[in-house]
């Protein structure tokens, strides 16, 4: 779901996320690096394997050309977990296995066209977001009114003036609300339009407009959540002809055919599991992650193909070099990430009895270029000790720490959980064109950046998981809350109907209790 706001972002007020981490004021002994706490000879020799026979760029392809698309529920995706668990096995994981979760509602994409009869009469290059219902069929035609983004409270309150109309969205003046915000009251303001009587409205994620020449992005447009109304994404051309054309007093009118269908109840779907069992600690587990799934525009090469072939690359770099960690490996492709990360949410009720054994995740999934920064989801503690691992990378690449939290992928669910949700972000200014759109495909992906990534995320793992202190424990819930509201996550959460701390967090203990001064 990463950079759903992509469109908005520029716009939008900014936030600011995180503490800085400065130096420590105690007597705690300096953090040891690899140089010292004994893993350097392992990471060598997975490095070597990593960088000099790495198969991450093959599995990418087999992923893109032998599966393609793979929308969660759907038989392609489904593919995908065989396909998985198979690369799993050969690979040589052990405990290799699927573990089910239902998807609230399935979905198929169908047709999408879109005709311009007024002022000028041509045809409108338009995609279906996900999740999204269908005109009547054989279509609709209606006059094309804007509605601001920016002023969305007063749209939802107006939105009776949308009956019989095709509804475009803008961006007019200054947001009132927070990017993350803004997406979450976009789900209402299409409720109201849908219940209004609206043909369809012209929008992407949280109401963004399109990216790239003449490219459409799909996407969900909440966390599970479904619209009966039509929701197209638009090309940038086609939308801002018609932004024109409004703003200019023209009349304009516009007929579309859309197509969907939904499931009529759950559907099944599974996250693909395989482990390097700790020699020392086999219950302690760090998960290594990316999702399976994608979108159905094109084939998920970097949303999130790169991530999937990174964890196996990773998974084959490490089993390869012969060395096993002190602490157990877990390696999961998850599923439903685009529905609103569903099976990383999954996972963590599903193991919920283990979780006080997790050290955290380690995921990656921002598109097609080099690891840029560690974020360590919330946990502030442990930057210290984690800054002499990333330093020991530095012949590879320099790679800066921080503690922010990353809400648009498999990261949150830990980061909510008190763990360390870490995102390996990364350097992609593409991503903003290949992201769910017809773009995602194999050509966006350089296989050196790819062999590079999945060698970074198997040392990540390898040293997290064998240094020979624990890495990280979950933090109690009121710290946790108290972390995402400092980290601006709260709204987001709330908005969603995913905090579920109540008012934890918000009493003023009058101290820090992190690392931060
Ligand atoms: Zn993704």
């Amino acid at each position: 779901m990463r950079r759903v706001l992509a469109g908005v972002a520029v716009a939008a007020m900014g936030f600011s996320l995180g503490g800085a981490w400065t130096a420590r004021g105690d007597n705690r002994p300096a953090p040891k690096g690899p140089d010292e706490d004994g893993t350097k000879p392992a990471l060598v020799k997975i490095a070597g394997e990593g960088m000099m026979d790495s198969h991450a760029f093959q599995y990418l392809t087999e992923l893109s050309d032998d599966i393609g698309a793979r929308v969660t529920g759907t038989p392609a995706e489904r593919k995908a977990e065989e396909w998985g668990v198979a690369k799993m096995k050969a690979i040589g994981l052990e405990n290799v296995h699927k573990e089910k979760y239902q998807l609230w509602r399935g979905w198929t994409r169908g047709t999408a066209q879109g005709e311009l009869l007024e002022p000028i009469r041509r045809p409108l290059h338009v995609d279906a977001m996900g999740w999204t219902g269908s005109t009547p069929a054989g279509g609709a035609e209606g006059e094309v009114v804007t509605a601001n983004l920016f002023d969305i409270d007063d749209e939802v309150k107006n939105a009776s003036r949308l009956s019989g109309k095709i509804v475009l969205m803008v961006m007019q003046g200054m947001p009132k609300k927070n990017a993350d915000s803004l997406f979450a009251i976009f789900g209402d303001f299409l409720k109201a339009a849908s219940k209004a009587g609206a043909i369809a409205v012209i929008g992407g994620q949280a109401g963004s407009k399109a990216s790239g020449m003449n490219l459409t992005h799909t996407g969900i447009l909440g966390f599970d959540a479904d619209f009966a109304i039509p929701v197209l994404s638009m090309t940038a051309e086609d939308q801002g002809q018609l932004e024109r054309y409004v703003e200019s007093g023209k009349k304009v009118r516009a007929r579309f055919n859309v197509q969907n269908t939904f499931s009529n109840g759950p559907v099944e779907s599974a996250n693909v599991v395989g482990e390097i069992r700790g020699r020392e600690n086999p219950e302690q587990v760090l998960v290594v992650g990316a999702h399976l799934d994608s979108w159905d525009l094109s084939e998920g090469a970097t949303d999130n193909g790169t991530g999937s072939a990174s964890v196996l690359g990773s998974a084959e770099a490490i089993v390869r070099s012969g060395m096993r960690p002190r602490r157990t490996i877990r390696f999961v492709l998850f599923t439903g990430e685009e529905q609103g990360l569903d099976g990383s949410f999954a996972y963590m009720k599903q193991h919920q009895s283990e979780m006080a054994n997790h050290l955290g995740d380690l995921v990656l999934d921002e598109g097609q270029g080099p690891v840029k920064e560690f974020m360590l989801g919330g946990r502030d503690d442990v930057v210290a000790s984690f800054r002499p691992f990333a330093e020991s990378l530095s012949s590879i690449r320099d790679i800066p720490v921080n503690d922010k939290v990353e809400n648009g992928t498999d990261t949150l669910p830990f980061s909510m959980a008190g763990l360390p949700g870490i995102n390996m972000n990364q350097d992609s200014p593409d991503y903003k064109y290949t992201h769910h759109s017809p773009a995602d495909a194999l050509e966006a992906v350089k296989p050196e950046v790819l062999a590079q990534n999945a060698t970074l995320m198997a040392l990540t793992a390898f040293w997290i998981a064998d240094r020979p202190e624990r890495f990280a424990s979950p933090w109690p819930a009121e710290k946790t809350a108290r972390m995402l509201r400092a980290q601006h996550q709260y709204e987001m959460l709330k908005a969603f109907g995913l905090w579920k701390f109540g008012d934890l967090g918000t009493r003023d203990t009058g101290k820090s209790d992190s690392a931060q001064n």
